[in-house]
């Protein structure tokens, strides 16, 4: 699967990190984050360390990755100094450090711990000041190149087919582990290099439960049955949450069905570049509130999504994030009722100027 995917420029990021450094005063960045590693470098190892200067870009790495990071990093087109070290990569780092010149080393907050904090001011960088940063590589994640989008769409194209093949097998009542695990193993057959997250299956009563994980619960007539999955396509994921009704439904369920549906085509209408993130939460939650169920939308609208299944724009009404072109977000309202189940409908978007492309591509029917 991934040898037909699209390149994607992953050598001009480092210049975008460090425009982003130069424009909040950061002579210098230890990126930790293994998902960052991977997005500046191409680098899907398990342990490495990546130090940006404003001169130098300095990959560390131990010795069971040396040669996966030189073809790696080679492929990527990434024009990193590659140290493979087992027992120095202090040394390394902190000289690479002293050479720039920099006073200040900027690091990731948000996954450094506060033992490692301490490690790095005590003995990697006496004398330096330590200066945290939250979503500096976030920041430059969210716009999706090309290839990126390829990814997006095909991981979001492999998720639309395996649950058409697998759907009509809810006839059958199946159980929620059985009906998870058809689609996961039709997602893999059909090009997924993974699942995206565990796949969310909750029938009847479940459904009430926004992240219930598949039990061994049959699906029985009168179901609501919530269908949250996706697939992953070479490190980036998909997302997509449809609500598929299981024999008749109650007068309730049907209107509760509607009401999402309208809410999340009023929160898809919203997106466009340049439109705050709440304002499309806001949008969706209208539609509930209107039909008396606010109370029952448990969660926020949607997330980004890429390399990360939940990444930075958040869509909710704390978010202060704005959304621009080609960032890709999921608009997934939802009614959860104990008495009656769930409904949850999900697409993935990609942000364009004047709106958006939706890359899930399932219809929306209640039926099976
Ligand atoms: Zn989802
Ligand atoms: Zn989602």
């Amino acid at each position: 699967m991934s040898a037909e995917l699209t390149p994607m420029d992953i050598a001009g990021r480092t210049d975008r990190l460090r425009t982003l450094m130069a424009d909040k005063q950061l002579p210098s960045l230890l990126v930790t984050n293994l998902t960052n590693i991977r997005y500046l470098t191409g680098f899907t190892g398990s342990a490495a360390l990546l130090l940006v200067t404003a001169d130098e870009l300095l990959f560390v790495t131990d010795g069971r990755y040396g040669q996966q990071a030189s073809e790696q990093l080679g492929a990527a087109g990434t024009t990193a100094r590659i140290e493979v070290e087992n027992l120095k990569q202090r040394e390394i780092v902190a000289d690479g450090f002293r050479g720039s010149g920099a006073a200040t080393i900027a690091l990731e907050a948000d996954s450094v711990t506060w033992a490692a904090q301490r490690t790095y001011a005590d003995t990697w960088f006496p004398g330096a000041e330590l200066v945290p940063t939250t979503g500096l590589v976030a920041e430059l994640r969210v716009v999706k190149d090309d290839g990126e989008v390829e990814r997006l769409r095909t991981a979001a194209a492999i998720a639309d087919a395996a649950l058409a093949e697998v759907r009509p097998r809810l006839l059958d009542r199946p159980t929620e582990v059985e009906f998870g695990r058809e689609l996961d193993t039709a997602m893999r057959r059909l090009g997924a290099d993974d699942v995206s997250f565990e796949t969310i299956v909750a029938s009847g009563p479940n459904g009430a439960l926004p992240h219930h994980r598949p039990s061994d619960r049959t699906v029985v007539d009168g179901d609501l049955v919530v269908i949250d999955f996706g697939a992953l396509v070479d490190g980036y994921h998909s997302d997509m949450t449809r609500t598929v009704a299981v024999g008749e439904l109650t007068e309730t369920q049907q209107r509760m069905y509607d009401v999402v549906l309208a809410s999340q085509a009023a929160g898809v209408a919203a997106v466009s570049s340049g439109v705050a993130a709440k304002d499309v939460d806001t949008a969706c939650r209208a539609v509930i509130d209107a039909a008396d169920w606010g109370q029952a939308f448990l969660h926020g609208t949607g997330h980004g999504v890429g390399l990360d299944i939940h990444e930075d724009p958040r869509v909710g009404q704390s978010s202060t994030a704005t959304l621009v072109d080609r960032c890709v977000v999921t608009v997934e309202p939802g009614v959860y009722l104990p008495e009656h189940g769930g409904v949850r409908i999900e697409d993935t978007v990609v942000v364009t100027p004047d709106g958006c492309q939706p890359i899930t591509l399932t219809p929306k029917l209640a039926a099976v």
